[in-house]
């Protein structure tokens, strides 16, 4: 356990409402609070990570409670519930002249939430998930993060989400000026055509290729998803340069000659389809109406990731890998060992 610092010199912040307290809300309240701020977290009396922020030592109150006497308020719940949360919680009961703090700019984007006039409103979002971030705190590092400042009324608004983002270790790493436009439209861009949603459709075009030409899906499985980690890992730590470096002269050939054919100029077409629709509005609009309607779709399309062939035979096969058997339902084992 880090032991608590004084807060930066000079600093105006001093006492921050955490709302939320999940991958985000834990890990930037036990950073704060070890940089020295006194941090209160506001969640829902008998909501599902309660008993986590007691046990984790923080007087936790209803969120209206939380955010009073805060001279900053950090909202970390998910993006869908926090314009409700806003109007019905925190619009009423933060204080005057006060700082709102969001770690995505999807609500003060697309309109969602108009802050009141007196309040400063700025973004901190650490380029990591939350266990990183604290763990990289913990060891006297930081995961870096980008900031935007959206309204400035005191004076101070920049000064405060520096200010944040040192507490959260980030200023230790690197940290990033940006805007809340910037940040909400790369962020989602990222997360639906390469991260999220373009590597696990990669994934399970290739393993659906194997398996359907007849090869075994135990073998189509490693080869397609398993091994993905050992590039990825090659990625982080030195780019493509450091891949090419550690993989085959056969492997880099194949790289050069098919890589432009699987994903070639009617992809990237498509991917800026998808940021237009980003841009436009249109996947929000989307996102929010789906939400409202209770995720049918949602649902639907999960339940599909989740009954793929792929899924069935990764779990025979992770079975028998016994360095994969400490998972934690609520941490993956990446973020718990090293920076992976
Ligand atoms: P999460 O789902 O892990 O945790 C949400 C927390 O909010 C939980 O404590 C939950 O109990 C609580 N909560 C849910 N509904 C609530 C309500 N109505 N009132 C009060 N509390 C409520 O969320 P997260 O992934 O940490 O995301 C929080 C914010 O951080 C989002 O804006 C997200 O976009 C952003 N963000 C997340 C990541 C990430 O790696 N997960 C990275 C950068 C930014
Ligand atoms: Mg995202």
């Amino acid at each position: 356990m880090t032991t608590s610092t004084s807060p930066q010199a000079g600093t105006r912040i001093h006492t921050i409402a955490v709302v939320g307290y999940g991958s985000q809300g834990r890990a930037h309240a036990l950073n704060l609070r070890d940089s020295g701020y006194d941090v209160v977290v506001g969640l829902r009396p008998g909501g599902p990570t309660e008993a986590r922020a007691q046990a984790d030592g923080f007087v936790v109150k209803p969120p209206a409670e939380a955010v009073r006497d805060a001279d900053l308020v950090a909202v970390l719940v998910p993006d869908m519930v926090q314009k409700k949360l806003y109007e019905e919680v925190l619009a009423p009961n933060m204080k005057q002249g006060a700082c709102l703090l969001f770690a995505h700019g999807l609500n003060i984007h697309y309109g969602m939430i108009t802050p009141r006039e007196d309040l400063d409103v700025v973004l901190v979002a650490p380029k990591g998930p939350g266990a990183l971030v604290r763990r990289e705190y913990e060891i006297g590092r930081g995961v870096p993060c980008i900031w935007a400042v959206h309204q400035d009324r005191s004076g101070h608004a920049e000064q405060f989400a520096l200010d944040y983002a040192a507490g959260l270790g980030g200023a230790r790493a690197n940290l990033i000026r940006t805007t809340f436009r910037e940040e909400t439209e790369t962020d989602l861009f990222g997360e639906q055509a390469v991260l999220c949603g373009g590597a696990s459709s990669l994934v399970q075009a290739g393993f659906e290729v194997l398996v359907e030409a007849g090869y075994q899906p135990e073998i189509a499985y490693y080869e397609v998803l398993h091994e993905l980690k050992l590039i990825v890992d090659l990625f982080y730590e030195g780019g493509i340069t450091r891949m090419l470096e550690f993989v085959s002269e056969t492997a880099q050939y194949g790289d050069y000659v098919s890589g432009p054919r699987v994903i070639d100029a009617s992809v990237k077409q498509r991917m800026k389809e998808v940021l237009k629709d980003i841009q436009d509005g249109t996947f929000t609009r989307n996102w929010i109406a789906e939400y409202e309607a209770g995720l049918p779709n949602y649902k639907r399309y999960r339940q599909a990731d989740l009954d793929h062939p792929i899924e069935k035979v990764g779990r025979e096969l992770r079975a028998k890998m016994v360095w994969l058997q400490q998972q934690s339902a609520d941490q993956p084992q990446s973020q718990r060992t090293a920076a992976a």
